[in-house]
């Protein structure tokens, strides 16, 4: 019989392919290859991890009361043996430089190795050797990958994950880009939110993914075939044959909807009152800059530059970060690119640990973005120069995450000039007049809007935060998921609030929050005064067709009346009109 388990769909999509369950307590050992100038640093990392788990046992070994059994003792002994032999120390080593692989799939080959041996042995206390082998592999496989090296891969030759449908507990944005890279067919995990940064991912990256879905590891089995509809949050186990056909050519059909959206691509969103509507694009990946070309952006409205740092262990160096840059501008034609300074911590965690978030109670009102910029000069500087280096050649915006006052701003502010003098000075070339704008996503900024306005260039809500901080809702909680709601009364007077400070300052507002790119609110953000929306690419097209189809002169008093409106009951009448107008 077919089982049927709801989650919440995040990321459109149908797709039908066996189950992967990752299971966080196995570890998955992935092989990478390595270029050339990385081998030197994988034999250090490797021998790093051997000395970090010899210590350990060390210090386990000295936390043992003398009268314990000596059997214990003899144990770690062993094991610290076995961490100084050759097979265990010098062969993966070798197996690095000659296969120009990672540590762990060097340690796995040459476990796979001895285990095999081990095996074949009759003596019953040899074979149990085995274990030992694969006790201190583990240890060392654990510290390695926690000190991942995915900088170093050039592709990822396995392509384990080929076309299955992934079903984890939780997965970083880290995990997901690499994964993408495997072509998975789709993810489903037991937690996380609508907005958490990892949905967020999926979207742009275009994988079906449902979160939220409850003990799936337990109630799906590995390689079992599965259907995964992403927009209704829906997973059929067992499906009949007829249920596999419906999908099927639902799936056909979200191909052709795709292609009937680009040939959009090249009309200019006015509304039917004329009104001209700057339609952007989220990006996280260069890649994305070509998605974003292909359905027609009038430039990058959010640039969510933290990407840059995953899935390394130390900071892109500045002259990287401003080839990167560069390469985007390239891309671009001319059009605007809104660059996003590092919006790191919360569910967004890089920079091999250098920054320990796990001890923080609250981690999304902790030391996050512009606030651990502004402490961190190390890391922001080298950003901050990137960045106006490469507006000498084409047109840049800074954008700067989570400003909660306006003391924030002029500290930045500070900082922007003296990288100018000092860039200056090195008669290296920057745009003088670089615009620099501020992210409304604090509810503070948000009913504070007319004072930043004196300080910035342009505003853009990031409704993502502001409707997790307004309605306090942990984002990627999936047990209060039920809340998060953008058309909550709150939301919608602090986004006019923004609107309307913007208006009265003369300076744009822009939307780069996921409320831009969801269609079902376009007419009423219109009818509220936005002219900027930025979305990822896939969901440009559908809001462009409402933009068509929109007259904003005769919505403009609806929303007036909206936000005004004192009484539930119709307030609730009032925003059904602006889906059936
Ligand atoms: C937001 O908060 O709405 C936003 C666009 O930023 P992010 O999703 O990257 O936190
Ligand atoms: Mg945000």
């Amino acid at each position: 019989m077919t089982l049927s388990l709801q989650g919440t769909g995040v990321s459109n999509g149908v797709a039908i392919g066996p189950v992967h369950i990752l299971q966080r307590d196995s570890l998955e050992i992935l092989e990478y290859a390595l270029g050339e100038e990385f081998i030197e640093a994988e034999v250090t990392r490797f021998q790093r991890a051997l000395a970090l788990v010899k210590e350990q046992l060390r210090f386990v070994r000295n936390k043992i009361p003398s009268h314990t059994q000596s059997d214990i003792t003899a144990f770690i002994d062993t094991h610290l043996l076995m961490l100084d032999d050759s097979t265990l120390s010098k062969v993966p080593i070798s197996i690095i430089l000659e296969r120009r692989c990672n540590a762990e799939w060097a340690l796995k080959t040459q476990r796979d190795a001895l285990v095999k041996v081990f095996d074949e042995m009759n003596d019953p206390y040899l074979r149990t050797r085995r274990d030992d082998i694969d006790h201190v592999v583990t240890s060392i496989q654990r510290e390695l990958l926690s000190s991942p090296m995915y900088h170093h891969v050039n592709h990822i030759q396995e392509q384990r994950f080929s076309g299955h449908v992934i079903v984890a507990d939780d997965l970083s944005p880290a995990d997901t880009v690499l994964m993408q890279h495997q072509g998975i067919a789709a993810f489903i995990t037991e937690s996380g939110g609508p907005t958490s940064h990892t949905a967020i991912l999926a979207r742009s990256l275009n994988i079906p993914a449902i979160v939220g879905l409850h003990h799936a590891r337990h109630m799906l089995i590995d390689f079992e075939t599965i259907i995964v509809d992403g927009q209704q949050g829906v997973v059929l186990a067992k499906p009949e044959s007829n249920m596999v056909q419906h999908y099927q050519s639902k799936k056909r059909e979200n191909q052709q909807l795709i292609e009937r959206h680009k040939q959009s691509r090249d009309i200019p969103a006015v509304t039917k009152d004329g009104k001209k509507i700057a339609l952007r694009a989220n990006i996280e990946l260069i890649e994305d800059v070509i998605a974003m070309k292909a359905l027609g952006a009038n430039g990058v409205g959010l640039f969510r530059t933290e990407y840059l740092f995953m899935n390394r262990e130390t900071s892109p160096p500045e002259q990287e970060q401003f080839e990167t840059y560069c390469q985007v501008l390239d891309e671009l034609d001319g059009q605007v690119l809104t660059i996003r300074t590092l919006d790191l911590g919360a569910d967004k965690q890089v920079d091999g640990g250098r920054h320990d978030l796990n001890n923080i109670t609250n981690p999304a009102l902790g030391l996050r973005a512009i606030r651990l910029c502004l402490q961190d000069p190390d890391i922001f500087l080298p950003q901050l120069r990137a960045i106006l280096r490469a507006s000498a050649h084409g047109s840049i915006r800074i954008m700067l995450p989570m400003i909660s006052n306006a003391q924030e701003v002029i500290q930045i502010r500070q900082q922007i000039a003296s990288v100018c003098q000092q860039l200056a000075r090195e008669g290296i070339a920057y745009d003088p007049n670089i615009q620099i704008g501020g992210m409304v996503e604090v509810p503070a900024a948000a009913v504070n809007a007319c004072m930043l306005c004196e300080y910035l260039d342009f505003l853009s809500i990031g409704t993502n935060d502001l409707i997790q901080y307004t309605l306090a809702i942990d984002r990627i909680d999936d047990e209060v998921n039920y809340l998060y709601d953008p058309l909550n009364p709150a939301v919608l007077t602090l986004i006019a609030n923004v609107i309307n400070a913007g208006n009265k300052a003369n300076i744009p507002v822009a939307m780069c929050g996921e409320m831009a790119g969801d269609a079902m609110f376009t007419r009423l953000l219109l009818a509220m005064g936005l002219k900027e929306f930025s979305m990822h690419p896939n969901a440009l097209a559908e809001v462009k067709e409402v933009i068509l189809n929109s007259d904003v002169t005769r919505l403009q008093p609806k929303a007036e009346a909206l936000l005004n409106c004192t009484s539930h009951n119709q307030f609730q009448d009032l925003l059904d009109q602006f889906s059936h107008h």
